[in-house]
């Protein structure tokens, strides 16, 4: 049959017709999908959707626009891969609201994202309230990132970092000798200035705080920099006859006082970890000239609706809106007097503040109204910041051009998702093409047409299984999709009774973000969903709060997401704001399994990081030909010298620059992508070579390694959370999130399961196709069967009514919301008259 039967085209006004699509895993793929209508892309992960909508016809749009304009222009573009496609007909211009995972590189706030801020900027230089005798202040006066309007005493960071004898000496009963000056260089560069100080007849054999104060202050503070013979190894009465005798010295040193060398580190180095170090030992403290507004004085004279526009930026956009809208409504600012003496200032402000006021609107549609202006978008989850974009372009009056969209319900609730429909609906009315790739069945049967991919993922993916009206996926057998479309909403779910806790995790006090002063408490043996509407305060305090509580009890590092970025920006240390006042004896581990990728370099894949490639390796290792060449296990490392290919130095993929184009990637002309030598490739184990194992998908490979249950034991598990399809050796920058969750999900439950551990988990099914959140859930319920707790925020409602127990937090979002609304037995949650999720879970609940 053909999948696109033209019977619908009356329907439409035109088609983009896709012809032979072979991107990632597509099969030569045909298929013509309407313009002008929603669009929505569904099959399970990994079937090839986004492959189709992003790798092909977003990628095919940005190639021609880029045809039309001038080299340099397109080198400042992140090009796409040409995609793989014979034609492609019918395609207006696109635009790409994709998720961005990972940090984002560029300091930016919710206000500049949104453009927001060059409005109120200007707001204030034009409409607002100036001090007697001031002139008037320009729009980038307004921003502390030009100099124009930068605090002139912190330049613009809103805090002075500074050192002193207690930040650079923490312990005091120390001696020198004992590292009392914990600030300076580890190693030798501290034992050097010790010697120093002996040679210059400083006391290093007291505690620090029995020196005199001179001293002290001179050995931290000064400036001066005295060269000085130096004995390492001998005592301060050594060092002083040695001196006498004029012994030549073992080398000359240089002092530096503690205070210069960390001023030193921190303003030089290039190393983000010594730069941690440095601002280890300074005291960051609020700028007493903006008290942390990082603006100059004469700007922040300035006000509007009696607040400075630091104030108003700190607010939520909720509250801004509310309190620009008698502006907008009228050109009087009902002072009178005033009005008659700055007639224009009223006209100016009515027309910016209508402006904002309508550009806010849509932001309070789509649920963001929590946000402030001065947020920083590392800040903001993936979900998060899409919506802010997609109200940016629903304020910019396109019309004409797709849309592509990867999940825009990410994050979100429920109750919010309406929003979000009617937002796609504003866009589509307004004359534009909506292609989305989305899992969320609300989302889904809003759709004017679908398109489903598959039938399974990677090599078993994908084929176009159906192309229409959603209503047709009920003659499409093979589709996955649709039993979750047509069947009935919670027909498949035994009523199941949930599991009673094995004691509880209680926390006191957990005061972050909207959070103040909340008592808690976490069923410890069970499995737990955290809800809530999109900012009630769900990650605040789980992956926030009881993250850190949990890690700071275990001694575990606080995990790596705050290592990332310039320590600067995380300039105000954040309080722990919360305690753990029982409970904590049942947890012996806590793990984060989320969906940030497992390595940033294609340098690692999925073998390094499951530890499977260990064994493989020594697999090899052990073969009669590499132990008569004495090759070990490290010769079959793509990251050792003596196995790789020399020319591309493992990576299997050479950069070719090019002059007026961005830099491609092709195959190493020696290796052709194999990654090692020629003599490694040699070795062979079961007739395959190194290379050719890194190749086989997980399936092919739990079939290649049926004799070493080591191996397969790992491969079992990475099939169970269903990743048969991925290949060995897929670098780690082709994976998306989910399935890089999926990896680390599988790692863990590879290890050997002593219990007790605890997993934390947000937004899980993100990415995830119905059918994978059941594989999902049947992973997460064999980790609380072995004896693990397991605590996961949580929208799909699937899940939710499969727990154990749920904490619904809200009612609303930013400072409607922080509380605990319900907990409970998803039985018990749905009867909660507050709470805004019990009416969602009650469908899945019958
Ligand atoms: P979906 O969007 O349906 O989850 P994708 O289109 O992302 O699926 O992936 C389809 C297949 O292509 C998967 O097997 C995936 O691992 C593979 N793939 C995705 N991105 C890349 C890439 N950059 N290079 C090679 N293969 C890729
Ligand atoms: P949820 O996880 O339920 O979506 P969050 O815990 O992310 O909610 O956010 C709760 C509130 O705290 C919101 O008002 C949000 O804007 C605010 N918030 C969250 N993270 C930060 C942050 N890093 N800085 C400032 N405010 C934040
Ligand atoms: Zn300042
Ligand atoms: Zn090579």
């Amino acid at each position: 049959t053909n999948p696109s039967a033209p019977t619908f085209s009356t329907d439409f006004t035109g088609f983009v017709h896709v012809r032979g699509a072979r991107e990632h895993n597509l099969k030569n793929v045909e298929v013509d999908i309407p313009r002008d209508a929603l669009v929505v892309f569904t099959g399970v992960s990994g079937s090839g959707k986004s492959s189709l909508a992003f790798g092909t016809l977003y990628a095919e749009a940005q190639r021609r626009y880029l045809e039309s304009v001038s080299p340099y222009a397109r080198r400042l573009f992140h090009q796409m891969a040409v995609p793989e496609v014979d034609s492609i007909e019918g395609l207006p211009p696109a635009v790409a609201l994709q998720q961005q995972r990972g940090t984002p590189t560029t300091r930016s706030s919710v206000g500049s994202v949104t453009t927001l801020s060059n409005l109120v900027r200007m707001l204030y230089s034009r409409a607002g309230d100036y001090p007697v005798g001031q002139s008037i202040v320009y729009a980038e006066g307004f921003s502390p990132n030009t100099p124009e309007g930068a605090c002139p005493t912190c330049h613009g960071l809103g805090r002075i970092y500074e050192v002193t004898e207690q930040s650079m000496v923490p312990d005091p009963s120390l001696t020198i000798r004992e590292r009392a000056i914990a600030a300076w260089p580890q190693a030798w560069g501290g034992q050097n200035q010790r010697d120093i100080l002996v040679t210059m007849g400083y006391n290093v054999d007291i505690p620090w705080r029995d020196l005199p104060q001179k001293d002290r202050d001179w050995i931290l503070f000064t400036e001066d920099q005295p060269v000085v013979p130096v004995y390492p190894g001998y005592s301060p009465e050594e060092t002083q006859r040695a001196l006498k005798r004029k012994e030549p010295p073992n080398y000359m040193g240089t002092f530096t006082s503690a205070k210069r060398h960390v001023l030193h580190t921190f303003a030089n180095t290039q190393s983000p970890l010594m730069k941690k170090r440095a601002l280890q030992y300074m005291l960051s403290t609020e700028c007493p000239t903006c008290h942390g507004k990082r603006l100059r004085p004469e700007s922040l004279a300035v006000k509007f609706a009696g607040l400075d526009i630091a104030d108003l930026s700190g607010l939520p956009l909720k509250r801004v809106a509310a309190l620009l809208k008698p502006y907008a409504d009228s050109t009087t600012t009902g002072r009178k007097k005033h009005d008659a003496e700055r007639p224009e200032q009223a006209i100016v402000a009515q027309r910016i503040a209508a402006d904002l006021c309508a550009r806010l609107s849509v932001l309070l549609d789509l649920g963001l109204g929590y946000l402030s202006l001065e947020r920083s978008t590392p800040t903001l989850s993936p979900g998060e910041l899409q919506r802010l974009r997609l109200a940016t372009q629903l304020y910019s009056n396109l019309f004409g051009v797709v849309y592509v969209l990867d999940e825009p319900s990410a994050g979100l609730h429920p109750s919010d998702t309406e929003a979000l429909l009617s937002a796609l609906a504003s866009l589509k009315q307004a004359g534009n093409s909506l292609f989305v790739v989305e899992h969320n069945l609300d989302v889904i049967r809003q759709a004017d047409w679908l398109v489903d991919v598959g039938p399974a993922a990677g090599e078993q993916g994908g084929k176009i299984l159906y192309s229409g009206p959603p209503s047709g996926l009920a003659e499409v057998p093979a589709s996955q999709t649709r039993r979750f479309l047509f069947g009935q909403e919670g027909e498949e779910r035994d009523a199941r009774t949930p599991r009673k806790p094995s004691g509880w995790l209680r926390l006191q006090g957990v005061t972050r973000n909207n959070l103040q002063q909340l008592d808690v408490e976490f069923p410890l043996g069970v499995f737990t969903t955290v809800t809530g509407v999109s900012g009630s305060g769900k990650s605040s305090l789980v992956s926030q709060v009881l993250v850190e509580l949990v890690a700071e009890h275990l001694g575990q590092e606080v995990t790596a997401e705050q290592e990332e970025g310039d320590p600067l920006e995380q300039s105000a240390p954040l309080e722990l704001g919360g305690q753990i006042v029982s409970g904590l004896e049942y947890i012996k581990r806590l793990v984060r399994v989320d969906q940030k990728p497992i390595g940033r370099t294609p340098r690692s894949n999925m073998a390094t990081y499951t530890g499977l490639f260990d064994h493989v390796r020594k697999l090899f290792a052990a073969t009669p030909a590499a132990r008569k060449r004495r090759y070990d296990a490290g010769r079959f490392s793509f990251n050792v010298a003596k196995g790789r290919c020399e020319n591309c130095q493992g990576e299997g993929f050479v950069m070719v620059e090019l002059l007026f184009l961005p830099s491609v990637y092709a195959p190493c002309p020696v290796c052709h992508g194999a990654r090692y030598n020629a003599k490694t490739l040699e070795i062979t184990y079961r007739d395959k070579n190194i290379a050719e194992v890194l190749g086989l998908t997980v399936d092919a490979a739990w079939e290649f390694f049926d004799e070493e249950p080591t191996v397969q034991r790992a491969l079992t598990v990475l099939r169970e959370v269903g990743l048969g399809y991925l290949r060995l050796g897929q670098p780690a920058t082709e994976l998306s999130g989910g399935e890089a969750q999926r990896i680390k999900l599988a790692t863990e439950l590879q290890r050997a399961q002593r219990g007790n551990s605890l997993y934390v988990l947000d937004e899980p099914t993100t990415g995830l196709h119905p059918s994978d959140v059941e594989k999902l859930l049947v992973q997460l319920d064999g980790l609380v069967e072995a004896g693990n707790t397991v605590i996961v925020v949580e929208h799909d409602m699937r899940v939710v009514a499969n727990s154990d127990w749920v904490m619904d937090i809200g009612p609303g979002a930013g400072d409607e919301g922080g509380r605990v609304v319900a907990a409970g037995t998803p039985a018990q949650i749905i009867k909660a008259k507050e709470s805004r999720t019990a009416p969602y879970l009650a469908r899945f609940m019958k």
